[in-house]
């Protein structure tokens, strides 16, 4: 089968969060089970574009409105990833170092949209499959479907993935003439409360719909940002189907980020020698059981209830734990994140930032991760931090739901909590602080969560099946 997967993101081209570790994964095992799976995505300014050999598939021109831009297609030569990859260039538009955050990021997306569906139109055949990932990708079944342009490809199947449905691209009417000459009957299958809505129109257009956990998909039926009721209208189409984990990056004991390897058999000690660096390079104290929090710092994550949390825990329980922070976002915690680091030398620490190699050292050495998460699509980290042995201090939503089960309950191994509040989650500490103590459960925790299956394998086979479905 031939498969498009059409993202903004896609380990290690570009990453900022899950979505890129799920396309940079999800392709490549698709193509181990004999697909044909290709990623196209835009050509941002990385390392991994001046570190490979590309070669020009296609040219083309296009506009969004009144602006008439070119755009190239490039594809990398050597199959590095494991499947095909393409860039599309935008010059001036895409061609940046980040991947989000720019005042034009409506015009780089929309016109990247463009591109991807102008690009395909010229094929000599058509995909089996087109899958779009996120809002970013959101208006490419309606262009399909009903851009006078592009109505070859109104009968290629479209999947739409929704790794996260708080961000959905919202544009004023006033932009609709960016979308190529559509059918204007349609309007209402790209509006969504006033807007044009990407996200909304995904749902609506697409042909599935897919969420990455079971629970989100639940959830997103009552809990959407204001999708709520179209989830509950469509839910005829929608399939949750849990994201794995690539165990080519993600083994403790093949980890190319990491020096002291480790797998089930030697837990403790490879554990141990991870803490042991991270303990040195921080300030902190090996004897106590190390907390992490990995992620954005943004109110999704419930980031803002970390600063407090600690402080009541380094005060409450003086010296019998860790902390060590790393992530970037809203400025308010970033700044009280950063403040506490002065307070509280010897137990406490925090990196600002981006860091995927010391990401990696903190799931090795850390005891304990914590997510408190408002909402968690399906959320990699707790998983990462599973394979790696490290315990997972979650809120019941979403994919943690889904992934972690508590210790209180039968053969469980993690620690859930239900409210992303202070005294929830230190509650939740003080659970994690008597695990600690009880050596023998905990290696036995460990060794249970090694063992825990997250590979891509199961989840790969049910998407080829829902696009066998369409097909
Ligand atoms: P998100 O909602 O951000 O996509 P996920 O749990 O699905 O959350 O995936 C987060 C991914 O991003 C994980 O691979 C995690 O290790 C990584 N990550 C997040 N923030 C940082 C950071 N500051 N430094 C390094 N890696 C990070």
């Amino acid at each position: 089968m031939e498969i498009i997967h059409v993202s903004a993101e896609c380990y290690p081209v570009a990453k900022a969060g899950g979505l890129g570790d799920v396309v940079g994964a999800l392709p490549k095992y698709q193509v181990l089970l004999g697909h044909n799976a290709k990623v196209v995505m835009p050509m941002y300014r990385t390392k991994f574009l001046y570190q490979n050999e590309w070669a020009v598939d296609f040219k083309g021109r296009s506009n969004l409105g009144d602006w008439w831009f070119d755009f190239t297609v490039i594809k990398e030569k050597h199959n590095t990833l494991g499947f095909d990859l393409y860039l599309i260039d935008i010059n001036g538009l895409l061609d940046r170092e980040k991947v989000y955050g720019y005042s034009d990021d409506t015009e780089r997306f929309t016109a990247f949209q463009i591109a991807v569906v102008n690009w395909l139109s010229h094929w000599q055949h058509k995909p089996d499959v087109v899958h779009c990932h996120d809002h970013h990708t959101g208006l490419i079944p309606f262009m399909m479907k009903y851009c006078y342009d592009y109505n070859k490809l109104a009968d290629v199947p479209s999947v739409v993935t929704i790794h996260n449905a708080q961000y959905q691209g919202w544009m004023g009417w006033d932009k609709s003439m960016y979308i190529p000459r559509w059918d204007s009957w349609k309007r209402g299958m790209l509006e969504w409360e006033g807007n044009i809505n990407p996200l909304a129109s995904a749902v609506k257009n697409a042909w599935k719909v897919t969420t990455v956990s079971w629970s989100y998909m639940e959830e997103l039926r009552y809990n959407s940002n204001g999708l709520e009721a179209l989830f509950e209208y469509e839910k005829g189409k929608c399939a949750g189907i849990l994201n794995g984990i690539d165990a080519d990056v993600w083994d403790p004991a093949t980890d190319k980020y990491i020096d002291n390897h480790f797998s089930e058999k030697d837990v403790d000690e490879g554990k141990l020698a991870n803490k042991k660096l991270l303990c040195d390079q921080f300030n902190l104290d090996i004897t106590k059981p190390l907390f992490i929090f990995i992620g954005r710092l943004v109110g999704e994550k419930a980031a803002d209830i970390l600063p407090d949390t600690i402080q009541s825990c380094l005060y409450n329980f003086k010296d019998r734990v860790n902390f060590l922070m790393l992530g970037s976002g809203e400025p308010h915690v970033e700044w009280q994140l950063s403040q506490l680091i002065n307070a509280y030398q010897g137990s406490y620490n925090a990196v600002i930032g981006y860091n995927e190699k010391l990401s990696h050292l903190m799931y090795a050495g850390a005891d304990f991760l914590l997510m408190p998460s408002r909402v968690e699509p399906c959320g990699l980290n707790q998983m990462y931090s599973m394979q790696y042995g490290t315990v997972p201090v979650v809120r019941s939503t979403g994919g943690l739901k889904d992934t972690v089960v508590d210790m209180g309950d039968f053969q469980g191994w993690g620690i859930r909590f239900n409210h992303a509040s202070v005294g929830d989650l230190t509650h939740s500490i003080w659970r994690s602080v008597q695990l600690y103590r009880d050596k023998n459960r905990l290696r036995h925790v460990r060794k249970k969560m090694m063992n825990l299956d997250f590979s891509w394998e199961k989840s790969v086979k049910e998407y080829i099946s829902l696009y066998e479905s369409v097909k």
